[in-house]
């Protein structure tokens, strides 16, 4: 294993080497996506170079190329969350897919008046499929209330779960806040109260490498792209008794055992779900993002990434009316803030002129903002690439902003 150098890893992102209106770029929005280290980017050249085929299927070498490294990802992604099965592995478009996938399957598990438990903490894309969900089945869904500190209140959930209660869904990490949720403890509870538990690892997955045995969690989703992957991949990992239970969420080629026009029965998991041609380079080049990731050991990246929200935290707090959301001593390197009087909009659009790349916004989670009754924050997110000397200029250029806009 090569010790953490900062200095190295960079080099294997090439866009860390733009400019942007003259400036190095600062790449702070890596909660929205991660950038792509060289070795996933020559994965996908090498796929279109070498073996692009249909996977599968096919019975010449190319197309058997493709299978075995499709296949190899599929266990190189088993063994990184440690899933008990490859099968238990589905390749989605990413987290939303998946939700929706799940979503979709629990409509004839689910009958009126039973309930489901939300976080007030989480992203869009984990409120609207099972708002949706409900208003099909008739089901009640409830929330998690949280704190001032973007943290949610233990005991308020203790006090909702019930007998009624069938499914709890809650994110591993709030992207809007960087808030780490205590998500053993919740499916423990969920578990004694007989539900099902869902939880959205779109914003861990990056930080956080989760056992889903250990946690014992039935539904945990992620996106490549938030992971040094490219876009339009992810994986949903389900117990196989669930995968088993639940019917499939689209028709098509490859999810079937047979077809005749009088009935279709469905291919063994994880075929079942995954019904077309998939993404199959970006499957494979999600192995690889995992490899690199794990490469440069995700222990080094908690801990590096740790001490640059220490120090861009402290640096912040430092300029006057600065004040931040999400204070949580559980946080991932994700610093969520506006400054008084100041439009979060006007702050990220001055420091792009500057090269600092952030997101403005309310960030897919509007009830949040809600709560603290603002339109949104500025969010600076960091990843292992990032580096002190990057938040330095970064201060220096919302203090830019702030006296511009003053
Ligand atoms: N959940 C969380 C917590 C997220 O941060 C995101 C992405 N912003 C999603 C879900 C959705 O992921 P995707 O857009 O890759 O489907």
């Amino acid at each position: 294993k090569i010790p953490f150098n900062v200095e190295l890893i960079r080099q294997d992102f090439p866009i860390l080497k733009r400019k942007i209106n003259g400036y190095p770029l600062i790449y702070f929005d890596n909660a929205a996506t991660s950038q792509t280290p060289k070795q996933v980017i020559d994965t996908i050249v090498d796929y279109y170079s070498n073996y692009n085929a249909n996977i599968h299927r096919g019975v010449h070498t190319l197309s058997q190329e493709a299978t075995d490294k499709y296949e190899g990802a599929r266990k190189k992604i088993q063994q990184h969350f440690n899933a008990a099965n490859p099968y238990e592995i589905i390749f989605t478009s990413g987290t939303t897919h998946g939700i929706n996938l799940v979503a979709n399957g629990f409509a004839s598990e689910l009958k009126k008046g039973d309930e489901v438990l939300i976080s007030a903490l989480e992203h869009h894309s984990n409120i609207v499929p099972w708002q949706m969900l409900c208003e099909k089945t008739g089901a009640i869904l409830k929330v998690i209330p949280m704190n001032e500190n973007g943290e949610l209140i233990f005991a308020e959930y203790e006090k909702l779960l019930s007998g009624k209660t069938k499914m709890v869904f809650v994110n591993h990490v709030s992207n809007a806040l960087g808030t780490v949720n205590p998500i053993k403890k919740i499916i423990d509870k969920a578990h004694e109260a007989g539900a099902v538990v869902l939880v959205d690892g779109a914003q861990a997955a990056p930080h956080i490498k989760a056992d889903v045995q250990a946690l014992d969690v039935d539904f945990y989703l992620v996106s490549a792209h938030k992971m040094c992957g490219p876009t339009g991949v992810g994986v949903l990992y389900g117990k196989e008794k669930w995968l088993k239970k639940l019917p499939p969420y689209q028709g098509g080629g490859e999810m079937i055992a047979t077809v005749t026009f009088e009935k279709t029965t469905y291919a063994d998991l994880p075929h079942k779900f995954e019904a077309g041609t998939p993404n199959i380079c970006g499957g494979i080049a999600f192995g690889a993002a995992l490899d690199y990731m794990n490469e440069v050991g995700f222990h080094e990246i908690a801990e590096y990434e740790h001490q640059l929200l220490e120090y861009a935290t402290k640096q912040l707090l430092a300029i006057e009316g600065v004040k931040i959301y999400g204070v949580s001593k559980e946080k991932t390197a994700v610093i969520s803030f506006n400054i008084e009087g100041i439009h979060p909009y006007d702050i990220g659009t001055i420091i792009d002129k500057l090269g600092v790349a952030v997101r403005t916004g309310h960030h897919c989670a509007q009830p949040i903002m809600d709560f603290y009754k603002i339109p949104g924050t500025v969010r600076a997110s960091f990843s292992f690439y990032n580096t002190m000397e990057e938040i330095d200029l970064f201060i220096e250029a919302v203090k830019r902003a702030k006296a511009m806009l003053e």
